[in-house]
């Protein structure tokens, strides 16, 4: 849900429900909250609003092979191991850092269910937008689909210290410390 106090950039937002998911032993999603509806229209993916996502494979909505790899090493260590898989991650909107903390579940069937809850929020100092590539050019940067992070002239940035961080074209992708931490979590 949006705060209209937020968009100021003066207040920070509160809290978020959580967005929960479910897909089956095959990885089809049979099951969002409203929270991800409220979620989808606020990010700009009305067009993933429940009705449409439904039915579809998780790996088919997720961008990059190596963000695909790092979602596979995830569902298959909630499968194969008791208790939640717990890791923190960034979903940032332009305007806003919002920190995330995902809790991965199988049950006995061999389902998952992800919940995404919000931790806090804070407003970027100015706006930060990028837009992701059809496929990738000279100019196009790697961004961690984990912690949001931005590789530029070889380095890890923050999205926020990127020299050019408006409407840079960016394909996504996992960084060395987020897939270090899925090996912590293994
Ligand atoms: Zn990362």
């Amino acid at each position: 849900m949006r705060d209209a106090l937020a968009e100021t950039g003066n207040v920070a937002p509160r809290r978020e429900a959580a967005v929960e998911l479910s897909v089956d032993r095959d990885n089809v999603i049979v099951r969002v909250n409203t929270a991800w509806d409220e979620f989808a229209q606020d990010n700009d993916g009305a067009h993933l609003r429940q009705g449409s996502v439904l039915g579809f494979n998780l790996l088919d909505a997720i961008s990059g092979r190596v963000s695909k790899n790092f979602t596979l090493a995830v569902l298959a260590l909630a499968r194969h191991r008791e208790g939640d898989v717990v890791f923190d991650y960034r979903c940032d909107s332009p305007r806003l850092r919002r920190f995330m903390r995902a809790h991965v579940s199988a049950d006995s069937s061999g389902a998952v269910h992800y919940s995404h809850e919000h931790l806090y929020s804070e407003t970027f100092p100015h706006m930060v937008a990028f837009r992701t590539a059809t496929q990738r050019g000279r100019d196009t940067l790697m961004r961690c689909s984990i912690c949001n992070h931005v590789r530029q002239a070889g380095l890890w940035r923050t999205p926020e210290s990127c020299d050019t961080c408006v409407l840079n074209e960016v394909i996504y992708g996992v960084c060395p410390s987020c897939e270090q931490m899925l090996k912590e979590c293994s």
